[in-house]
């Protein structure tokens, strides 16, 4: 029988780098690294003072040797980026074997699921979109 709730999965494109699950993550076992660029789809105001920017994700990395699966980091996401999945982490004794990066995160896509059962975008698929409410 799968576990719906083995591990988390992520897609990336939906996270905007907004840090929120890090800060509420009681273990402090989400490590994120960020740089900004020029956002060439942003409105051009003639009136700016400044370019607008966007957040680019570099790194997403889950340290599940610390991670107590209470899915804090899945309800604050405002972005519907984190989700449930029924992919089983690589059990290990090496502490390294259990942080996930950005590529083993999203992996797990295709068996990810949300808090309400739907199914989670494919890698491929643009953002949801979806504001939590
Ligand atoms: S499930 Fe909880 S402990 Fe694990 S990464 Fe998310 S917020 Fe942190
Ligand atoms: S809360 Fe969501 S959008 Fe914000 S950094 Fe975490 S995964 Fe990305």
């Amino acid at each position: 029988m799968t576990n719906p709730h083995a591990s988390i999965a992520l897609h990336p494109s939906s996270c905007t780098s907004c840090m929120l699950c890090v800060r509420e993550c009681p273990d402090w076992c989400i490590d994120i690294e960020a740089h900004t660029e020029p956002d060439p789809d942003a409105p051009q105001y003639s009136n700016a003072r400044r370019p607008a920017l966007k957040n680019v994700l570099d790194s997403f990395t889950i340290d599940f040797s610390h991670c107590m699966w209470c899915g804090i980091c899945i309800e604050v996401c405002p972005f519907d980026a984190l989700y449930w999945s029924s992919d089983d982490i690589v059990a290990g004794t090496n502490r390294q074997q259990m942080i996930y990066g950005i590529d083993e995160l999203a992996a797990s896509l295709p068996s990810a699921r949300r808090a309400d059962g739907t199914a989670a975008p494919l890698i491929h698929e643009p953002p949801s979109g979806r504001r939590k409410k």
